[in-house]
């Protein structure tokens, strides 16, 4: 049985961090590939001003192409409204039925989970895998963690690893003031970003 990992965003933009976990989640969970998924129009961020959808997923196809097991999807930018989690892993689930598909989120994500739709259809359609972001403490975490998962009988796996403190906030807020993003990016993606007149 295959084992892919679905790794879903913003990525407003993509960023050395989510590229560091998602190869991290690769090699410590064995899996085949590792599937980005830029979101549409994300149901938490409809507050927020987000990027055009083909951009994002453009700049994190631009960088993924690299690696061969990482891949990206445009499922989530081509579907019309909000895009969920639960709907997003019963496609995958329907498109390959024999794959084991991995869920992989940061600690944030699953500190708010409670305000995702239908979160048990999300634990009976992967493996649910959570890794620590900053402003996060590590117990915390693992208390979310077992509340969670004694909740919804599930196990969720914690992968602890070293998490590089940057966001997409923190890129977008550099570039607005002008400052270098070198190394906090992949440098294909800093040469475009400077051609392109996108966070400025
Ligand atoms: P923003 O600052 O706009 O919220 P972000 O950097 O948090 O952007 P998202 O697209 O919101 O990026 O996050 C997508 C996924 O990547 C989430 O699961 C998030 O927890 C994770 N992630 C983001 N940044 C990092 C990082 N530096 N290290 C590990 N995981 C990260
Ligand atoms: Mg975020």
């Amino acid at each position: 049985m295959k084992k892919k990992g679905i790794f879903g965003g913003t990525f407003d933009p993509i960023h050395n961090g989510h590229l560091h976990v998602a190869y991290e989640a690769l090699y410590n969970l064995k899996l085949d590939e590792i599937i980005f998924i830029p979101s549409g129009n994300p149901p938490h961020k409809t507050n927020k001003i987000v990027t055009d959808a083909k951009i994002r997923y453009g700049l994190v196809k631009m960088v993924v192409k690299d690696e061969k097991k990482f891949k990206v999807s445009d499922y989530e930018i081509k579907k019309n409204g909000l895009s969920y989690t639960y709907e997003t892993l019963e496609f995958f689930n329907k498109l390959e039925p024999n794959t084991q598909w991995y869920f992989i989120t940061g600690a944030d994500c699953l500190m708010e989970i409670y305000t995702w739709k239908n979160i048990d259809a999300i634990f009976n359609s992967c493996k649910f895998v959570v890794f620590n972001r900053s402003g996060y403490k590590k117990e915390d975490i693992l208390k979310q963690k077992s509340e969670v998962e004694s909740k919804f009988d599930k196990e969720i796996i914690f992968l602890d690893i070293p998490i590089l403190e940057i966001s997409s906030t923190l890129i977008r807020s550099k570039i607005k003031e002008g400052k270098n993003i070198s190394y906090l990016v992949p440098k294909n993606l800093n040469e475009t970003l400077k051609k392109m007149n996108v966070y400025r």
